[in-house]
C-alpha cells in the first residue's frame, strides 16, 4: 500500500519550522510498515532546508522515505513547492477530519483496511472470527435445547 505521511502535527508535534517532539510510536510504526513492505512518501509543506531537516531527523532514527513530496523515488527530495495531489492509497495527516489517531490505532487501520469506528469499536478481524465462533456456538445450543 502507498501511505502519504505528514511530518508537523503527525510525526513530531507541530512546532513548525522547528522540529517538535516526537509523537509516541511514530517513527517505530512507519519502520514497522516500511517493513512489511507498503511505501511510506513524506507529504509535507516543508521545503527546502527545512523539509531535508525533517527528512534528516527521521534518516536518523532509522527511517527511510520511500519518496519525499513525490510518488516518485528517482525525482529525489522534491524541494519546491508542489502542484500535484500525491497519490497514495491513505494518507496520515493531523488535519484529517476527527484528528490524528493514536499511532498504534493508525497501525491496526491500515494493516486491517478498518475504519476510525471499526479500530475503535475494536471490529478488527480476530474479533470478527471470534464472534463468528461464539455465534455459531450459540445457535448449536440453541439448536440443541430446542429438541
Ligand atoms: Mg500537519
Amino acid at each position: 500500500m502507498t501511505i502519504g505521511v505528514d511530518f508537523d502535527g503527525t510525526i513530531v508535534e507541530h512546532k513548525y519550522p522547528e522540529i517538535g517532539k516526537e509523537i509516541p510510536f511514530a517513527i517505530d510504526t512507519l519502520k514497522r510498515l516500511s517493513a512489511e513492505h507498503h511505501k511510506i512518501i513524506l507529504w509535507s509543506v516543508r521545503e527546502g532546508r527545512l523539509l531535508d531537516e525533517a527528512v534528516e531527523y527521521c534518516r536518523k532514527r532509522g527511517l527511510e522515505f520511500y519518496a519525499v513530496n513525490s510518488n516518485n523515488p528517482e525525482n529525489g527530495i522534491q524541494r519546491e513547492r508542489h502542484q500535484r495531489k500525491l497519490i497514495a492509497d491513505v494518507y496520515i495527516d493531523d488535519r484529517n477530519v476527527g484528528g490524528l489517531p493514536d499511532w498504534g490505532m493508525i497501525y491496526r487501520m491500515v494493516t486491517r483496511n478498518l475504519t476510525y469506528e471499526q479500530a475503535l469499536n475494536g471490529l478488527d478481524d480476530d474479533d470478527e472470527e471470534e464472534r463468528d465462533r461464539s455465534r455459531a456456538g450459540l445457535f448449536a445450543r440453541l439448536r440443541r435445547g430446542a429438541r
